[in-house]
């Protein structure tokens, strides 16, 4: 049931349905290089490394960030450099990133920059870090002009999902997280849509097949286009606007909630252009409005357009757009940006 990532920098491994702890010590013991072990976390998850890990050999460390995006900065990641210098981490170390998409993108970009790069392993405790976050190298952190403008592709050592940890996780965060797989299913997999449409999703058999899902999708895309020359700019789908969205509420609108609100106007904007059917516009927001997802942002078309316009993804006058032709293909639609602010009248 596990999956390999097999891409051309290096190839890992993500163990599903594990148990992550007995997993990691496991991997440690295999491992004789390491001497020092640090674990990167949050606030409301910090608990999760407590007593079952148990190792000899090692010296275990734990450094605890604020939950939370606004977390994701330079100053954070500042401290824990001279946390680890402090406690003289070296490139025999290892470190883990325990925690939801925030702190794997941290911890991650801390372990590709650290040094150079000192391993990490990725235990993904929210659903969105499941299937989304953990799963394809990128790392990154904020900065005041925008989301994820400082950052790295970094291969962690391996991935280990324990869908225990999703037992404490509370509703909303759920719902972030099943935004990206909504996505995954758009752009990819009319089957995966149908299944989350119409299953019971308090069955955790059925949470399991729509997390393995969404990973194989994520990884048959990043697979073929790690850098995200191509195809990989699917996975942006809902991602121009629900970025603008995030950084507008000042990080208060969850990373998930903004996606979903950016897939549903890049649809209704699309179909109002007569290139998405108006099938494919209902069920979109039939699927969001469902899963109590939101479809509606609350900023003018102003304020987005000058907040994507900082976007990195934006190459030169062009902005790359992805909307669904259809559930389970979506295209990439390359835009002068002249024209986006007319497109996004569309999309209220
Ligand atoms: P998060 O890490 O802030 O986690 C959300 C909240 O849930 C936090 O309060 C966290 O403490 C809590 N939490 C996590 N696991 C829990 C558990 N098991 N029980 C109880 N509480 C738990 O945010 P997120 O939604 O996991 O991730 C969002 C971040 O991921 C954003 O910064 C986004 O940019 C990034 N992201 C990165 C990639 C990538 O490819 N690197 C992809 C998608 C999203
Ligand atoms: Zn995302």
């Amino acid at each position: 049931m596990d999956i390999f990532i097999n891409t051309t920098q290096s190839k890992y491994k993500i163990y599903l349905d594990c148990i992550a702890l007995k997993n990691l010590n496991e991997f440690i013991a295999s491992k004789k290089e390491y001497k020092n072990i640090i674990v990167i976390t949050d606030s409301n998850v910090d608990h999760f490394i407590g007593n079952s890990f148990n190792l000899k050999n090692y010296k275990l460390y734990k450094y605890v960030i604020e939950a939370g995006e606004k977390s994701k900065n330079i100053e954070t990641y500042y401290k824990i450099i001279r946390y680890l210098t402090s406690i003289k981490v070296d490139r025999h170390d290892l470190i883990i990133a325990l925690g939801g998409g925030v702190v794997g993108d941290l911890a991650g970009f801390v372990a590709s920059t650290y040094m150079r790069g000192v391993d990490y392993i990725q235990i993904p405790t929210s659903l969105l870090a499941m299937v989304d976050s953990s799963i394809g190298s990128k790392t990154a952190i904020n900065t005041e002009d925008g989301k994820n403008l400082i950052g790295s592709f970094y291969n962690p050592r391996a991935v280990f999902i324990d869908f225990a940890y999703l037992k404490t996780l509370p509703q909303k965060e759920f719902l972030n997280g099943l935004s990206e797989t909504i996505k995954a299913s758009i752009i990819k997999d009319r089957k995966l849509f149908e299944l989350i449409i119409e299953s019971d999703l308090n069955n955790e058999e059925i949470i399991k097949k729509i997390v393995k899902r969404s990973i194989e999708i994520k990884k048959e895309i990043v697979e073929r286009d790690l850098k995200e020359t191509k195809e990989r700019q699917l996975l942006n789908f809902g991602h121009t606007i629900g970025h603008a969205l995030e950084k507008l509420s000042d990080y208060t609108l969850p990373h998930g909630y903004g996606v979903a609100i950016g897939m549903a106007m890049i649809t209704r904007g699309y179909y109002r252009m007569g290139k998405t059917d108006e099938k494919t516009y209902k069920r979109v927001e039939e699927i969001l409005r469902k899963n109590h997802l939101p479809t509606h942002g609350s900023y003018s078309t102003e304020d987005l357009y000058s907040e994507i316009l900082k976007d990195k993804k934006s190459n030169g006058n062009k902005i790359n757009i992805i909307y669904p032709k259809l559930i389970g293909d979506c295209r990439i639609d390359t835009v002068d940006k002249s024209n986006l602010l007319k497109l996004l009248k569309h999309c209220l």
